[in-house]
């Protein structure tokens, strides 16, 4: 549970439904020690619900970078105990007495956000939707603070889930939920007051979120520069259909030299920064107009890192910009259906493919997103139906 959690005053109202007709135990991948693999064994199925609960059957779930964090130990001081994985999708089972207000229905298609429980009564609460994921008295966050989506059933928030289209697959989703949802709210900060038809900057362009976000700016119709240090990440940046791609090992001078001969002069009207090495945020800072803004969404290990010449000299406006919001999860989904964009991932069959997984990430040779089959006939199912 986050700290300083506020209880959301529907709950007192409408109590919690007991769940019926459950196994009384699921498999779960859970943490329960940093740097060892997953724990995978039988645990205990939920067994109520409050208000705007979703319990969904999930059918693929995930691996994110912040997965790779928990596990490392990277984000608590203690193993959480819990599931992993934060980027579900699956069938809805069973829910809340508030949930089928927000016009869900049970055997619904569903792919969530992490959040769950936002108090309701503060002002992020209770200003525009944009803003209720920055609640600070959340209860918490599926795969971090709460059981994840790396089990068989699992618990989301109905204000922080989507139906998903029938075009759309449970494997193609997943990611979205999370990269997707990310990239998306980044490209539109990023492109606010910005002409369509000019240059958005994109430093870490090659990876999960990257190859979506030049997707995204190039549908919204923008050029976008891809920058990205590592020759997978530069192959990937060039099949999203990034205008031009930079490879930031050339170092500023080059760079900058690539890019003003390929714009005919002028830097990026904004950019944005994915990845979380140390010179990433100055590298943004660089290619970027004066006056214009630099949007931080990765979050290195230590702390952003510009030079002050960069940054301050240049008069360049840094905007931090956290994951998304229902509408904008909703709106990216739609986007990427009518724009049939390709979100890289590589499917895995069942929980115990989890240890080759993280093996994978270590040896991050891997540019897209690994995503689990929790539910495999599901995704057979899927693939059948020749979902996107
Ligand atoms: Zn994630
Ligand atoms: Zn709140």
């Amino acid at each position: 549970m986050f700290k300083g959690h506020r209880e959301h005053p529907d709950f007192k109202g409408l109590g919690t439904v007991p769940v019926e007709g459950l196994p009384e135990t699921m498999l779960a991948a859970e943490v329960h020690e940093f740097n060892k693999p997953y724990t995978i064994h039988q645990v205990p199925t939920p067994k109520s619900l409050d208000p705007y609960d979703l319990l969904i059957r999930v059918a693929v779930a995930s691996f994110c970078h912040t997965d790779a964090l928990i596990l490392s130990g990277g984000l608590e001081s203690t193993p959480s105990g819990f599931s992993g994985s934060h980027e579900p999708t699956g069938t809805l089972y069973a829910m809340g007495s508030a949930a089928a207000t927000l016009g869900f229905k049970l055997g619904d298609r569903v792919a969530a956000e992490g959040w769950r429980d936002p108090c309701g009564q503060c002002a992020d609460c209770k200003g525009p939707n944009s803003v209720h994921h920055y609640c600070k008295y959340m209860k918490g966050f599926v795969g971090s603070t709460l059981p994840g989506a790396f089990q068989e059933y699992t618990v989301v928030d109905a204000r922080f889930s989507v139906k998903l289209p029938d075009q759309l697959s449970f494997e193609t989703a997943a990611p979205l939920t999370c990269a997707g949802a990310t990239a998306w709210r980044a490209v539109k900060t990023a492109i606010q007051g910005v002409e369509r038809g000019q240059w958005i900057g994109i430093v870490g362009s090659g990876g999960g979120l990257g190859h979506l976000a030049i997707q995204f700016a190039i549908g919204l119709g923008f050029k976008v520069l891809g920058v990205d240090a590592r020759d997978q990440g530069l192959a990937l940046s060039k099949k999203a259909g990034a205008t031009l791609v930079a490879d930031a090992r050339t170092g500023r001078e080059e760079l900058l030299k690539h890019i003003t001969e390929a714009t005919g002069g002028p830097l990026m009207a904004a950019s944005i920064v994915l990845s979380d090495h140390v010179t990433a945020s100055e590298t943004a800072c660089a290619i970027t107009e004066c006056h214009c803004d630099v949007i931080q969404v990765a979050q290195p290990p230590e702390m952003v890192v510009i030079d002050f010449r960069e940054f301050i000299f240049r008069d360049i406006r840094l905007k931090g910009s956290l994951l998304a919001s229902q509408e904008e999860l909703q709106e990216m989904i739609q986007f990427v259906v009518d724009h049939n964009v390709q979100v890289e991932t590589r499917l895995y069959k069942g929980l115990e493919s989890l240890h080759e997984i993280v093996e994978e990430a270590h040896k991050a040779t891997f540019a897209g997103k690994m995503v689990v089959a929790v539910n495999v006939e599901e995704v057979e199912k899927d693939q059948q139906l020749k979902r996107l």
